[in-house]
């Protein structure tokens, strides 16, 4: 597939964060990210070898994808989970359930909902492209935590890479994507959590082909074009 660079935000920093687009109009888009939290590489790595698969396998049909690597640019920059100004931007989204109080430090969700910068770019381009399907990579232990109507895609990953599925991570999260996804634009978003390069001394790469067959077998499935009707 094609993509194009479209408008790119910028981050508390100034840094440019990108943003690419197939050239396809639809009324709904299927949104690949990675990188909300700084510190996660291994899903930005997980979502670079698709994204560079799907630049180059030209017999796959087109879809209406837009693709962000990394949304926290400045913490990736840094190696921090929060941004440059201290937030964790998966809590600073304007969900009806957010409060401006965390259990911890680095779950800051901000002065105000949608404070940040990354967070309202990301929320200009769902309002311009709505998104149909978010698969958003983070890193964690793995698992596939699925907020609306996406536990067949969960179920069609696990059968590839044995992950966890489940709808609920065990504590609360307003202003998360998972929250604000379905609130907000009816979209159903899996938070594809990766395991941990630390805990599960995996390589890279290795995180990478235990997911390569699901990830691509998944861009071909039925299950996307149906989430984007
Ligand atoms: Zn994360």
């Amino acid at each position: 597939m094609i993509f194009s660079e479209i408008e790119s935000g910028l981050t508390r920093e100034g840094n440019k964060i990108q943003a690419f687009k197939t050239d396809v109009k639809a009324t709904k888009y299927l949104y690949l990210m990675a990188g909300v939290h700084g510190d996660e590489v291994e899903g930005v790595y997980v979502l670079k070898e698709l994204f560079d698969w799907l630049k180059v396998e030209h017999s796959l049909k087109d879809l209406p994808i837009i693709v962000l690597p990394i949304v926290n640019l400045d913490g990736y920059r840094a190696g921090t989970r929060v941004n440059a100004h201290q937030v964790d931007l998966n809590r600073n989204l304007p969900t009806s359930d957010w409060k401006p109080v965390a259990t911890q430090p680095k779950y800051y969700p901000g002065p105000e909902a949608l404070s940040e910068p990354e967070n309202q770019f990301l929320v200009k381009l769902f309002d311009k492209y709505k998104p149909g399907f978010i698969l958003s990579f983070h890193t964690w232990k793995p698992i596939l935590n699925y907020n609306g109507d996406c536990e067949d895609i969960a179920l069609f990953l696990k059968k590839y890479n044995d992950y966890p599925v489940d709808s609920d991570i065990g504590y609360p999260t307003p202003g998360s994507l998972g929250a604000y996804g379905p609130e907000k634009y009816n979209c159903p978003v899996l938070t594809f959590e990766c395991p941990e390069l630390r805990t599960h001394k995996e390589t890279l790469k290795e995180i990478w082909d235990e997911n390569e067959k699901g990830l691509k077998d998944l861009m071909q499935s039925d299950l996307i074009t149906n989430k984007l009707k």
